[in-house]
């Protein structure tokens, strides 16, 4: 098996070269969503592990819960682990599991049994592919077809980019196995405790994807237009912060009559903020990630809608990037409710001290970020922007964790 990867956007690590080399009929890529200070080339995914019955190659969205419980006790047993990530843990156990199973879905079945949290995962053998959603279904995955290739995917929106046809969501808990005979399932680990995540459809999917049946852009219209009957304000116009920020505010531009707005310019070559782990770096990419197009803004009275605030660094600088254009009064709105506890499981929600909202009331917030008025998303009426399931982890605003936190060091 092949393997290439890198630090960096796709189109900086792959050129035509180093993808063309790239041969056979299973291809596992992953895009790493940094949740950890360190950024380091060998915790860049899919993992390759080459042991006694061959070589298995692993891609992971997610953290695991007992992750560091699961190293602690493999290590003690001689393993040695070459990355910081959970996904080697899983991969180890996915291994183990192996020597004694007649097949490598029964080995992952088996670890999965072992291994707690979030994950999202696909695998791959020399002739097959497995995808496998933990039983809370915290993370996406879905399946796709074309032609005679099975694809996994997290977003249904990736589907679309290579011509395939979505078939169906992969089952929280379910595991299935991709031969060149087709594919099978197995739904033995899947229960009736469903808690995905909810953030997925506040900030981070594609507006383009639909998530367990449910449109992204769906759910961010209805979580402006519940903003809106919340938090009605006197305005010009309604700007979202892109991206996460644009279809909340067109819901909440819907509700209220105030027309919609497209204030910011945003260079699409810079990640987003939220991504970049450390602070300085955060900060420095929003100044040449967004700028106001000061014609649409110039002496109005803005409603600025956001996904969520974390530190509020980011939102006190849009905020004055308005008011500098301008703008005779920003009122913010924030599309999510007030984050207060950290997420375990794969999102970066940083600890309490460092939540603006965990340590600030909303009027202190208002002062800090320099806004004229601000309003959050109620959590009462949050699953309302998903259709009001109640099978939504919503844990980073309520503090009801559906698995225990992991134990403090
Ligand atoms: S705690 Fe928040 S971000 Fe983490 S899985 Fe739950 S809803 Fe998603």
């Amino acid at each position: 098996m092949d393997s290439y990867k890198g630090l960096g956007m796709i189109t900086e690590v792959f050129s035509e070269e180093n993808r063309d080399s790239l041969h056979g009929n299973i291809g596992l890529g992953h895009v790493r969503y940094s949740a950890a200070e360190k950024e380091s080339r060998q915790d860049v995914q899919p993992l390759v592990i080459n042991y006694i019955k061959g070589t298995l190659i692993l891609a992971n969205n997610g953290n695991l819960t007992n992750g560091r419980e699961l190293k602690e006790e493999l290590a003690r047993t001689g393993a040695i682990f070459q990355t910081e990530a959970d996904s080697e843990v899983v991969a180890y156990h996915i291994a183990r599991e192996r020597l004694n199973t007649r097949n490598a879905e029964e080995a992952v079945r088996n670890a999965m049994t072992k291994i707690h949290g979030a994950y999202s995962m696909v695998i791959a053998s020399p002739r097959k592919m497995i995808g496998a959603r933990d039983p809370f279904g915290f993370r996406p995955l879905c399946i796709g077809k074309r032609d005679n290739t099975y694809i996994f995917a997290s977003e249904t929106c990736a589907l679309d980019a290579v011509g395939a046809e979505f078939v169906r969501d992969v089952l929280p808990g379910e595991i299935v196995t991709v031969t060149k005979e087709g594919m099978s399932s197995d739904t033995t680990l899947c229960g009736n405790q469903i808690r995905k995540c909810i953030f997925e459809y506040i900030y981070f999917a594609r507006p383009d994807s639909y998530i367990d049946g449910i449109s992204v852009y769906n759910s961010r219209i209805m979580a402006g237009k519940i903003l809106a009957q919340m938090h009605p304000a006197k305005a010009d116009i309604v700007v979202g912060v892109p991206d996460s920020g644009n279809a909340a505010a067109m819901g909440y531009a819907e509700e209220t009559g105030i027309p919609y707005g497209t204030a910011f310019v945003k260079n699409g070559y810079v990640g987003r903020t939220f991504i970049k782990p450390k602070q300085s770096a955060r900060e420095s990419s929003v100044k040449i990630k967004l700028n106001v197009m000061k014609e649409v803004i110039k002496d109005k009275r803005v409603i600025m809608v956001d996904d969520s605030i974390v530190r509020g660094t980011t939102s006190e600088h849009i905020v004055r990037m308005l008011k500098s254009a301008g703008a005779k009064e920003v009122h913010v709105r924030i599309s999510s409710p007030p984050f207060l506890y950290p997420c375990y499981f794969g999102t970066d929600v940083p600890s309490c001290d460092q939540l603006i909202t965990y340590n600030n009331t909303i009027e202190q917030i208002c002062k800090l970020i320099d806004a004229d008025s601000l309003g959050f998303l109620d959590g009462e009426r949050l699953h309302e922007m998903i259709g009001g399931d109640t099978g939504y982890c919503d844990a980073c605003f309520s503090g009801n964790y559906p698995v225990e936190p992991p134990k403090e060091e």
